[in-house]
C-alpha cells in the first residue's frame, strides 16, 4: 500500500481575522508530527497567512482565467499570493451558489491548469443517505470530474468526503460509516487506475473535533480531515493536527 501523509485542513468559511491567522500559525508551529496542515481562510487573508508560514488554499476558485467576473476568485492571482490548494465543490458552494457537477469539474480543471492543487469535496445529503443513495451520489460527483480531466489528473489532487448532514451539525459520521464510503471511493478509482487510487489522500469532513478525530484518522482509508468549526479554535485545531498519523 502507498504511504499517504495525512492532511489536516481548516476551512474557515466566512470567518476569521488577521489576528486569528497569527494565533493559528503559532498553534500549528507547535504540531508534534509530520501531518500536512493547510488553512483555507477567506481570500483576503491569504497573503498574510502565507507570510506567517502557513500552507494555504482558497475556498473556491473561478473556472475562468480572467475578465468580467465581478467578485470571483482568480486562480492565477491566488497562486501569485502564495496559495497552493483550492477547495472545489464544497457542499455550501453546491447548495447555496448552485454549483453543478459540471461547474465543479470545470473549476477542478482550471485550478490544476493554473498550478493549484484541488481538494474535491463530495458527499450526500441526509435524504440521500436515508434513501441509500450515498454511493450513487458520491460516484456521480467523482465521475463528473474524471470525465472532464481523466483519472490520471487525480494523482495531483485530494478528495474530501463530507456528508452534508454532518457539516456544521455536530452529527459526525462514525469511523465505520466514514471508512465504508472512503473504501468505496478508493475501490471505484482503483477500477480505473490502481496506482492513482492507492496514492490518493481522501479526507473526512463533517463535525470533526478533538474528541473524535483520532478514531476517524485511524481508519485505513481516511487520510486526514477537512475541519470547519474546530479550525477556528487554535488549541482544538492543534489537538486535531496532533491526532493525525504522520
Ligand atoms: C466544512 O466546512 O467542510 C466542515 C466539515 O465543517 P464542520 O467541521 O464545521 O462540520
Amino acid at each position: 500500500m502507498a504511504t499517504r501523509t495525512q492532511i489536516v485542513a481548516g476551512n474557515w468559511k466566512m470567518n476569521g481575522s488577521k489576528s486569528l491567522i497569527k494565533e493559528i500559525a503559532q498553534a500549528v508551529a507547535q504540531k508534534k508530527n509530520n501531518a500536512e496542515v493547510i488553512i483555507f481562510p477567506p481570500a483576503m487573508l491569504i497573503e498574510q497567512a502565507v507570510s506567517e508560514g502557513l500552507s494555504v488554499g482558497t475556498q473556491t476558485v473561478s473556472e475562468y482565467e480572467k475578465g468580467a467576473f465581478t467578485g470571483e476568485i482568480q486562480a492565477l492571482l491566488a497562486k501569485e499570493l502564495g496559495a497552493t490548494f483550492t477547495l472545489v465543490g464544497h457542499s455550501e458552494r453546491r447548495a447555496i451558489y448552485g454549483e453543478s457537477d459540471n461547474d465543479v469539474a470545470n473549476k477542478f480543471a482550471h485550478a490544476q491548469a493554473s498550478g493549484l492543487i484541488p481538494i474535491l469535496c463530495v458527499g450526500e445529503t441526509e435524504e440521500e443517505r436515508e434513501s441509500n443513495q450515498t454511493e450513487t451520489v458520491v460516484a456521480r460527483q467523482l465521475e463528473a470530474v474524471i470525465e472532464k480531466v481523466g483519472i490520471a489528473a487525480l494523482a495531483n489532487s485530494v478528495v474530501a468526503y463530507e456528508p452534508v448532514w454532518a457539516i456544521g451539525t455536530g452529527k459526525t459520521a462514525s469511523p465505520e460509516q466514514a471508512q465504508a464510503v472512503h473504501k468505496f471511493i478508493r475501490n471505484l478509482l482503483s477500477e480505473k487506475d490502481q496506482q492513482v487510487a492507492s496514492g490518493l489522500r481522501i479526507l473526512y469532513g463533517g463535525s470533526v473535533n478533538e474528541e473524535n478525530s483520532e478514531s476517524l484518522f485511524a481508519q485505513a482509508d481516511i487520510d486526514g480531515g477537512l475541519i470547519g468549526g474546530a479550525s477556528l479554535k487554535p488549541q482544538s485545531f492543534l489537538a486535531i493536527c496532533n491526532s493525525a498519523k504522520g
